[in-house]
Formats: C-alpha cells, structure tokens, sequence
C-alpha cells in the first residue's frame, strides 16, 4: 500500500460472508494496479452517515454494496445509472466529485459468466427461481438477449408480479411467463437459475428437483456460499452441465475496472 493508494469497500451487514474484499484486492494485486477493498460492516441505521462520510476521502473511489443495502441505498444517490435505474437496486456507488453515483453489474455479471463459459444465450428457454434483487438483475440483463421464452418463478405471488410489471414497464415486447412455488413447469427449460437464496451457507434444501428438467439443460447457481450447494451436487450426481455462484462476480470485475477507469 502506498499513500496515493485508491480505496474502495464491500458495505454489508452482516459482513463475515463476503467475498469481495478479497477477490478484488488479490486483482489488483495481480493487475499492479494502486488500489484495496475493504470490508466496510455497517448496519441500516448508520448507511446515510457513512456514504455521505466516506465520499468526503479523496482517495475513497467507491462501494460495492451487498446485503441488506442494496435498495435503501438508493436513497443516498444523487443519480443512477441505467441498470440501477431500471431494478430499482445498486451493487456499486462510485464517489465522483462529491456525489453519489449508483450503479448495478449484478444481472450483467451473470450474463458475462455464462458467455465467458461460452454458453450461448440467445434462442434459448431460461427459468429464473427468485424474483428478489439478484433475480430482478439478471432478468433485466437477459432482456438483451433475443430468448425464446423467460419464466420467472417466485413464492411470494406480489414480488413476482411487481417484477414483472417493472420488466414490461421497461421492455413492453418481452415475452416473460411468471409462475409460483405450487405451481412451475421447467421440463422444456435449457438454462434454470436459482437466483433464490435457498442452498445458503448450511441450508440442505433445494429449490427446484433436478430430475424435472430436461436432459441437457444447465444449472446456474447464484450462491457462492458454499461453491457447490446442495442443488449443485443434486445436479452432479445426474451428470447435469452446472455453473457456479462465483462466475457472476468474477465476471463484474473487468466491467468494474472499467467503471473506475482502473485498467
Ligand atoms: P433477496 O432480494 O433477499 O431475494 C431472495 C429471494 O430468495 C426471493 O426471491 C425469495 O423469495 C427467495 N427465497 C428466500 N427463501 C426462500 C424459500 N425458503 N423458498 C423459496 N424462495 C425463497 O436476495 P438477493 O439479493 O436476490 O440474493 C439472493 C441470493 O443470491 C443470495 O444467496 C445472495 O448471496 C446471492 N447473490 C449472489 C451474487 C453473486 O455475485 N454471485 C450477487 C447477488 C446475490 P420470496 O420473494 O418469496 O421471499
């Protein structure tokens, strides 16, 4: 570290979880790149007070912001982005000449991931489970995709129907199917997501029966935590093709650096 070093943090609460700290400092390490992230543990009360302090440190460029700021965060932007704007969540605040830019890789993150394993996403049938701020994201993202269908599937009925009317809000053409819990088919899906938060941590349920999908669909997972979640494993044993939580925030980075104008 030298004394022109860039600063940035990882805001959440609770903090022992995240992964970003870690990955993004050992990038930069690597890319020589004169620049941290730490772990920034702060609860929802004090949010407001330490983003309107830490954009006061010259050298603190930013935040990545995770669970549970995502949303409330919005409140302390002076302007969005795009994709912040459209999901209506923020995973990066950039500190730009004393305000507060928001901004969301999360549903891009996802989508690189899965080109970056050159899975093709175009013309294909995807199943998202969850319709929280992660499925919410990738939703969005997919819409620059020409799918052949997209089926959104959520427990609690008001969220999904909220997120639907957001997605057709902003893109009156898509061809979207919005089904709950009791009631789901995926056995035609090609790429099925779980963009819930079941399988976290020591959580050994799944949210979806691997045996229903069709043969040679994909499994995608979110959850970095474990890497292989009980529906990853599930979907081993049954020699399914999986994509692991990891990708969609390794695959933020470059987009990220990018952002900050690091590389
Ligand atoms: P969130 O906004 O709190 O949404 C949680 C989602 O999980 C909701 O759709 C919720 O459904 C569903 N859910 C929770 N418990 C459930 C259960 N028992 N049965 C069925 N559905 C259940 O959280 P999020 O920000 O979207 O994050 C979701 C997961 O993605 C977390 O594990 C998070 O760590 C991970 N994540 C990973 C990355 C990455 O870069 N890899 C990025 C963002 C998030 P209801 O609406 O019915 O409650």
């Amino acid at each position: 570290m030298k004394s022109t070093t860039h600063i940035f943090g990882c805001i959440a609460d609770p903090i022992d979880h995240v992964k970003a700290p870690t990955l993004y400092s050992k990038v930069f390490l690597e890319r020589k790149i004169n620049a941290i992230m730490i772990p920034v543990h702060v609860n929802e009360k004090n949010l407001g007070e330490v983003i309107n302090s830490l954009k006061k440190i010259k050298n603190f460029r930013g935040l990545t912001v995770t669970i549970p700021h995502k949303v409330n965060v919005l409140k302390y932007c002076d302007e969005l982005e795009d994709t912040a704007d459209q999901t209506g969540a923020v995973n990066w605040i950039k500190f730009n000449n004393n305000k507060v830019i928001g901004n969301n890789f999360d549903g891009i993150g996802f989508v690189r991931g899965l080109l970056n394993k050159n899975y093709i996403i175009n013309d294909k049938r995807v199943s998202i489970f969850g319709a929280g701020g992660a499925g919410m994201a990738i939703s969005f993202a997919l819409q620059s995709y020409n799918l052949k269908e997209l089926k959104i599937i959520n427990r609690d009925q008001n969220k999904l129907n909220k997120l639907i009317k957001r997605l057709k809000n902003h893109f009156p053409k898509t061809t979207l199917i919005g089904e709950n819990f009791l009631n789901y088919d995926i056995s035609k899906s090609d790429i099925i997501i779980n963009a819930t938060s079941v399988g976290m941590k020591s959580d050994t349920t799944i949210p979806f029966k691997v045996l229903n999908t069709k043969q040679n669909s994909l499994i995608a997972e979110i959850i970095m935590e474990p890497e292989l979640t009980f529906l990853l494993k599930e979907a081993k044993k049954l020699n399914k093709k999986i994509h692991l939580g990891k990708y969609m925030l390794e695959s933020q980075i470059d987009l990220v650096g990018e952002y900050f104008n690091l590389w």
